[in-house]
């Protein structure tokens, strides 16, 4: 029955126009994280349990799809096994008629049989009678045929008639024989054809209770994977929540650090387009969605790799360093309650604690952490939140957007 099964695969692929996906950004609490970095245990656990809630949601996350791509499949195999339980049925239909239809015939040849066997004893009886006539002393068998004539020429001719009669018996009960013969011929074939089918329905119902075994197998199957992604749905819920309240308690204790510390330095002039005047493109606006369908909370420049990065205002460098989402980022406080940060570099110029001016060139462009193609993730904060770069600095971005 393993025939029965078929490998359905399915293929599918997804086209990127521009082949740039980038990192699932964090939550607010990440940015002021970073402004106590690597000192305080606190915040060390916090951002430790948040990063491993989000594995766990990843990973939940990847056996939800496997377990759909699983579901499809033994769905399918189901709706085979039903139909081939449905086309074995239908034989067994057949199978079963013709089973009958075998059983009226060879009755009818038993009786035809037995017909014969009358026939052919009826008429061994009429020869017996006539030869005894024609056998009795003195002919006085023939008393009856003598009665009768009229004549001696009458006389023989009546007693030619009754050979006549003896010899056409003779021949009839040869024929019904002969009949017999055929009608026990008929009827062997007939119980050979019934062995025959009985033999095949027996097959047809084995291997329908096969099949309708694998559907249960397939339905049970089915409903375990149905359960197994409920479970896993209601875990990755929980994982969600649990993070969503790790970000919470991060972001107050964070706020309650920010209030004992100020930046050194007040950013106040115009904030500049961070990537040379006229090179590269948009391919992800401020509100947008990332390829995990989150929300993106900033700009995507795609431009080519080694690019300069420019501080887009005077201020003090946060973090210059590695995450697995940002691959090398830097986060620059500007005070007053903005920031920017730079991810995906390549090469990252300054370092943390170190003082930027407007303008400077902080790192290069690159394709590091969660990124599929050379751009630049460009985030601006607002008292922690981040906000649409391009209403900061619209004149000076391309205007060319994918
Ligand atoms: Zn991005």
């Amino acid at each position: 029955m393993t025939s029965f099964r078929r490998t359905i695969s399915k293929t599918v692929s997804f086209m990127l126009s521009a082949a740039i996906v980038c990192a699932t950004v964090f939550g607010a609490a990440f940015f002021m994280a970073e402004r106590a970095y690597a000192k305080d245990a606190t915040v060390k656990g916090y951002e430790d349990q948040i990063s491993d809630l989000e594995e766990k949601q990843k990973d939940l996350k990847n056996k939800i799809n496997a377990n759909k791509n699983e579901s499809g499949k033994a769905a399918e195999t189901k709706a085979y096994l039903d139909e081939l339980i449905y086309t074995l049925e239908q034989k067994i239909n057949a199978s079963e008629a013709l089973i009958g239809e075998l059983e009226r015939s060879i009755a009818v040849s038993e009786q035809e049989i037995i017909d014969c066997e009358a026939a052919i004893e009826t008429y061994s009886e009429k020869i017996t009678l006539r030869i005894r006539m024609m056998q009795e002393d003195n002919g006085a068998g023939y008393l009856g045929i003598i009665f009768g004539a009229t004549s001696i020429s009458d006389f023989f001719s009546r007693l030619e008639h009754i050979k006549t009669m003896i010899d056409y018996d003779k021949k009839l009960k040869a024929e019904y024989k002969d009949q017999k013969q055929q009608l026990h011929d008929k009827k062997n074939s007939l119980e050979a054809s019934m062995v025959l089918q009985n033999e095949t329905l027996q097959t047809l119902s084995a291997d329908k209770a096969e099949a309708k075994a694998l559907a249960e197998k397939a339905n049970r199957y089915i409903e375990q994977l149905a359960a197994d992604e409920q479970a896993y749905k209601a875990e990755l819920e929980k994982a969600e929540k649990a993070e969503a309240e790790l970000d919470k308690k991060l972001t107050e204790y964070l706020k309650s650090l920010q209030n004992q510390n100020s930046s050194q330095v007040v950013a106040d002039g115009e904030y500049l387009w961070p990537l040379p005047k006229g090179q590269g493109w948009i391919t992800c606006k401020f509100g947008g969605s990332d390829p995990n369908n989150k929300p993106h909370y900033a700009l995507d420049v795609a431009i080519a790799a080694g690019t300069p990065i420019y501080a887009t205002n005077a201020g003090t460098v946060l973090i210059s360093g590695w995450h697995s989402s940002y691959g090398y980022y830097i986060l620059i406080e500007h005070g007053n309650g903005m920031a920017s940060l730079y991810a995906h570099c390549s090469a990252l110029l300054v370092k943390a604690g170190q003082t930027v001016s407007r303008g400077q060139t902080i790192g290069k462009v690159g394709t590091t952490g969660f990124s599929k193609g050379n751009h630049l993730h460009f985030e601006i904060r607002k008292n922690g939140v981040r906000v649409d770069p391009l209403a900061y600095m619209a004149p000076q971005a391309p205007e060319n957007i994918l």
